[in-house]
């Protein structure tokens, strides 16, 4: 199920996505004496983002019309403000390859600011005087449940689902920091540097170990084109070590890499990033 994070009616709501219709998931739990769905966030802080809660309220409440709405009519709210946004350096070898730089044996691991999260069809702003910025579509998986040292084996049983996150790069201003052997904390935390959406596909639809296709387009001309068995580190394998060493909570994201392809933008480029089985992350870059 593709469940997203809306506003329509001057309210906010989570909504379950069957094509151009959205069913109100937070108006369906609000009848049936359910625990609130207020968004995304409370929902997974308290380990209730689960597919069986939300296939129970579609089946109470699937043939009324006022739970459904027209997606055209709606407005992408950010998906949900994640504890901690875990990104993945270099983690297809292609990608690694166009950087001149070897594969890593071991994971690369880097932080972006969860301030920096907006929604599908946001504006990207971008400060001129910084230089150079790359876009890159990423598969980034969401934490369902706190999770400790898991193994391997076990990991899947922590994914609540899987987005786009397109880890935007002031790469001047990453390259400057490199230079001087500092983090890349500020070039990838930039404000509105987190486009992550457009929503959640429920971890029942996905393999985390299943190939996936990936691109990123940039008005329509293809820069990034390649799939998730690229991947250097695989989702179970990743979530297995990092939480050897951090906890994982309810609501944190993972996010895989970025395959091959990395080019700049500018003001006035449409950048989408779609990932298969799930859909296409859209938003535009605006000059500040
Ligand atoms: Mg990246």
């Amino acid at each position: 199920m593709k469940v997203g994070y809306f506003s329509g009616n001057g309210r906010g709501f989570a909504g379950a996505v069957f094509d151009d219709r959205v069913f109100d998931l937070s108006l369906a739990a609000s009848r049936a004496v359910k625990p609130v769905i207020s968004n995304l966030t409370a929902l997974l802080a308290e380990e209730r983002f689960d597919v069986k809660l939300f296939a129970e309220l579609l089946q109470s409440e699937k043939e009324c019309p006022e739970y459904w709405h027209r997606l055209e009519g709606l407005t992408f709210l950010p998906l949900l403000r994640p504890g901690k946004i875990i990104c993945l350096g270099l983690n297809y070898v292609e990608h690694a390859r166009e950087g001149n730089v070897p594969v890593p044996e071991e994971p690369i691991y880097f932080e972006k600011a969860v301030s920096a999260v907006i929604a599908h069809n946001q504006p990207v702003m971008y400060p001129p005087h910084l230089g150079r910025i790359d876009p890159e579509v990423e598969l980034a998986v969401v934490i369902g449940k706190r999770t400790r040292a898991v193994q391997e084996a076990e990991a899947k049983t922590c994914i609540a689902g899987y987005t786009i996150l397109n880890d935007m790069t002031a790469r001047d201003l990453q390259q400057k920091d490199i230079r001087n052997h500092h983090p890349w904390y500020r070039s990838k935390s930039l404000d509105t540097f987190c486009p992550l959406g457009p929503w959640i596909v429920t971890a029942d639809e996905i393999d985390p170990n299943g190939p996936l296709n990936i691109q990123l387009r940039v008005n329509g001309d293809v820069r990034q084109n390649s799939s998730t068995r690229h991947l250097v580190f695989k989702i179970p394998a990743l979530i297995s070590r990092i939480s050897e060493l951090i906890t994982l909570e309810p609501g944190d994201i993972i996010s895989t890499g970025t395959p091959e392809g990395i080019a700049p933008v500018y003001p006035g480029d449409v950048m989408e990033g779609e990932i298969e089985k799930i859909g296409i992350l859209r938003n535009t870059v605006k000059k500040i």
